[in-house]
């Protein structure tokens, strides 16, 4: 198993105030290595190149990224580029490209990506929602091309994760299931009537939840709803898009889970990925904006290493 980042990963500068923060990911560090020593993040570096991002995303797309370079401007309202935003954006889909590899190759099993900007708002073109580049969906294409022909992708993010539906919404080899609240944003997608389209009809599933749903709430439905899916799909990959912003005081959901609530969904996880898919799992964080998701990290990291 390994947990992987990069301290570059902290020049990604949104604006004061701006919820996506360089302090999210660096009291994950700090809460890790306090819990289970130094050295407990490996640093990886390693960019996407423009090839590799073209599996998830338009060419076009691409190229105007690259084209702003080190300038400084605003993709939509609340999606912001600063000087380094290239470098980390290409480097948390080179971290994520990097171990799926590395689980293709059998060194590992169980990764999981500590990389920021978020991704999963982001379309095949467009930035959204805090998200530039899908890192999720540009792994798992990769994970696609080097044979594992079945994908399980669980988003727990509490948004909706429209960008990745969209990039895989016309393929089976991806079973897309989305845990959300209800109409939070984006509130035109993640309904339960997108069900996929073409191929991928049936391979789409969005699970919008109440407000003030709890952990319990949520380790139920996986049992209840999701299992027997997944038992069936018999996926060789199970990919979790963790966001923390379901926490209970995040300040973009009213939702009432609690960090080691984190811990329980990553056990259920662990153990689906040993019984269905030789223990290959792949995690990539996505949101989460109160400083209770390092300790909801911790809770993750801790089941990994216990399973
Ligand atoms: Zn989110």
């Amino acid at each position: 198993m390994i947990c992987a980042s990069h301290p570059a990963l902290l020049k990604h500068s949104p604006p004061r105030g701006h919820p996506e923060q360089p302090a999210r990911l660096r009291c994950i560090y700090e809460a890790l290595e306090r819990r289970f020593g130094a050295g407990t993040v490996v640093s990886l570096y390693r960019l996407a190149t423009k090839a590799e991002l073209y599996a998830a995303h338009s060419p076009e797309y691409i190229d105007y990224l690259f084209s702003l370079g080190r300038s400084e401007t605003a993709l939509d309202d609340e999606t912001f580029f600063s000087k380094d935003s290239l470098e980390c954006v290409l480097l948390s889909a080179g971290i994520g490209l990097e171990l799926v590899e590395r689980i293709a190759a059998g060194t590992y099993r169980k990764c999981f990506a500590l990389v920021r900007p978020p991704g999963h708002h982001a379309g095949s073109s467009c930035a959204r929602g805090y998200c530039i580049i899908n890192t999720m969906a540009v792994a798992v294409q990769r994970a696609l091309s080097l044979g594992f022909s079945r994908i399980a992708l669980i988003d727990w993010d509490v948004h909706h994760g429209n960008g990745t539906q969209e990039i895989f919404f016309n393929t089976a080899s991806v079973y897309g299931i989305d845990l959300h609240q209800d109409r939070l944003f984006p509130q035109e997608t993640g309904t339960p009537s997108e069900i996929g389209s073409g191929p991928g009809k049936g391979f789409t599933l969005n699970l919008p939840l109440p407000p003030e749903s709890t952990g319990a709430y949520y380790c139920e439905l996986m049992e209840s709803t999701v299992y027997p899916l997944l038992k069936s799909y018999k996926p060789h990959l199970l990919c979790i898009s963790c966001g923390f912003d379901a926490l209970c005081g995040d300040s973009e959901s009213t939702m009432c889970l609690q960090p080691q609530d984190y811990g329980a969904l990553t056990g259920i996880v662990c153990s689906w990925a040993d019984e269905l898919c030789g223990g290959r799992l792949f995690m990539v964080l996505e949101g989460g904006y109160n400083s209770a998701l390092a300790e909801a990290a911790t809770a993750v990291w801790e089941r990994i290493i216990l399973s």
